[in-house]
């Protein structure tokens, strides 16, 4: 029988088929700018001195037993510290239900499939842009999705009042993803102010916000100012949800270590979330890898580690930042009679660069530039080396 033959291929992920392209362009020019990894200065992937010396102390010395299906408590605790504060009220009084999970996708998808669980008839709204993924986690979780107003094409800024719009619009008590911090892909984040406006209509309609934390420590080279968002709606005493990575910024991409946490309002609650989650987790991957989970721990947990991943972090945001500038100041030499000021307003792993998908088409085509259709420059992928090449091709497709 043919049990397969009405398979048609899947659509290529927009992001994955860029390294696709790259890797197969023989071009000694070519440039990636597409992945959303951090690279150093030459252009190669970083492993953190912190990591590298949790793996030397973890090496022949720890056995390779299940971790629960929680995954492993000290990391959790470590990771809840990381987003809702060292001397977090709502940790010492246990009102956070967290698991460790694959990952920022990982924890994402628990979230989704727990809305869908437990609030069968709730929808999601996600920004306008977002990270692609977003729109296939909450698909296969068959939550309905809506959109709410973010970015501002002309301003290359946030829409603040179509988005604060939005928020009064939607139905009172509706689910909204909101970015942390270092919003992907545009790099446009709310200020401090904006923000506590948005809480505080949150609290007006009584709005549910989960935070997809993926770059916490990226977007300023500090992780407590990251979370600063965060750290505004736990003053305002909502009940948020929270979905934390490691992959960016302690640069463990392919270790999958991440956690989901959930506030409730008291310890009893924070016990049965916790269980439902994971029972979520038992039929699909029975409980999380434990490498990673295990480095992350022993960093944070040892004082020395800790500080020199905080300076690591600050170390990799210090030369995103720097390559910002780099690029401005290299189109603006060029005589670029365009504003280029969002390249360094924006802020995290990304530019938002504002160019057409055809602009995109020929930086490719013409000059073996690799990026996302949507004009996304990862700024990882910008070197000294790379970085005045780029500009000029910028600079050529954009006259
Ligand atoms: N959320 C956002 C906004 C992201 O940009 C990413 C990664 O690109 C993730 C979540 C998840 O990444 P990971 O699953 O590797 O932690």
């Amino acid at each position: 029988t043919a049990w397969w033959s009405h398979v048609e291929p899947a659509a290529k992920d927009p992001i994955l088929g860029v390294t696709e392209a790259f890797l197969a362009d023989p071009s000694p020019n070519k440039v990636n700018v597409g992945v959303g990894a951090y690279r150093d200065d030459n252009g190669k992937p970083v492993v953190l001195g912190c990591v590298r010396e949790a793996e030397r102390r973890i090496a022949g010395n720890l056995n390779m037993e299940y971790l629960p299906m929680g995954g492993s408590v000290k990391m959790v605790e470590e990771t809840l510290k990381l987003a809702y504060g060292e001397n977090s009220d709502l940790i010492k009084d246990k009102r956070i239900a967290a698991v460790q999970a694959l990952s920022g996708t990982g924890a994402c998808r628990l979230f989704a499939d727990f809305q869908k669980r437990f609030s069968p008839d709730s929808q999601i709204y996600i920004p306008v842009p977002t990270w692609s993924n977003h729109h296939n986690i909450w698909r296969d979780a068959n939550v309905p999705q809506r959109t709410f107003h973010y970015y501002h094409p002309e301003s290359k800024g946030l829409d603040f009042a179509s988005l604060m719009d939005d928020v009064k619009n939607a139905p009172n008590g509706s689910f909204f993803l909101l970015h942390a911090c270092a919003h992907n892909p545009t790099g446009v984040d709310p200020t401090e102010e904006q923000w506590k406006e948005i809480s505080y209509q949150f609290k007006v309609k009584g709005h549910y916000a989960l935070f997809d934390m993926a770059y916490q420590g990226f977007a300023s080279g500090d992780p407590e100012r990251d979370a600063k968002s965060i750290r505004i709606f736990l003053e305002d005493g909502h009940l948020i949800g929270c979905a934390q990575s490691y992959a960016k910024n302690m640069g463990l991409y392919g270790q999958r270590v991440g956690c989901l946490s959930m506030v409730c309002e008291d310890e009893k609650q924070a016990v049965a979330v916790k269980s439902q989650l994971q029972q979520i987790a038992r039929p699909m991957y029975s409980n999380p890898p434990i490498h990673g989970a295990l480095v992350v721990s022993i960093i944070l947990t040892d004082p020395d580690l800790k500080k020199l991943w905080l300076k690591e972090v600050k170390g990799m945001a210090d030369r995103i930042i720097g390559m910002r500038t780099s690029l401005r100041e290299n189109l603006e030499n060029l005589g670029s009679p365009l504003s280029w000021d969002h390249i360094t307003k924006q802020i995290g792993m990304f530019c938002y660069s504002g160019m057409t998908p055809e602009q995109v088409d020929r930086l490719t085509n013409e000059f073996h530039i690799y990026l996302t259709r949507n004009g996304r420059i990862s700024m990882a992928g910008v070197t000294t080396g790379n970085v005045g090449y780029l500009a000029n091709a910028i600079h050529e497709v954009t006259k």
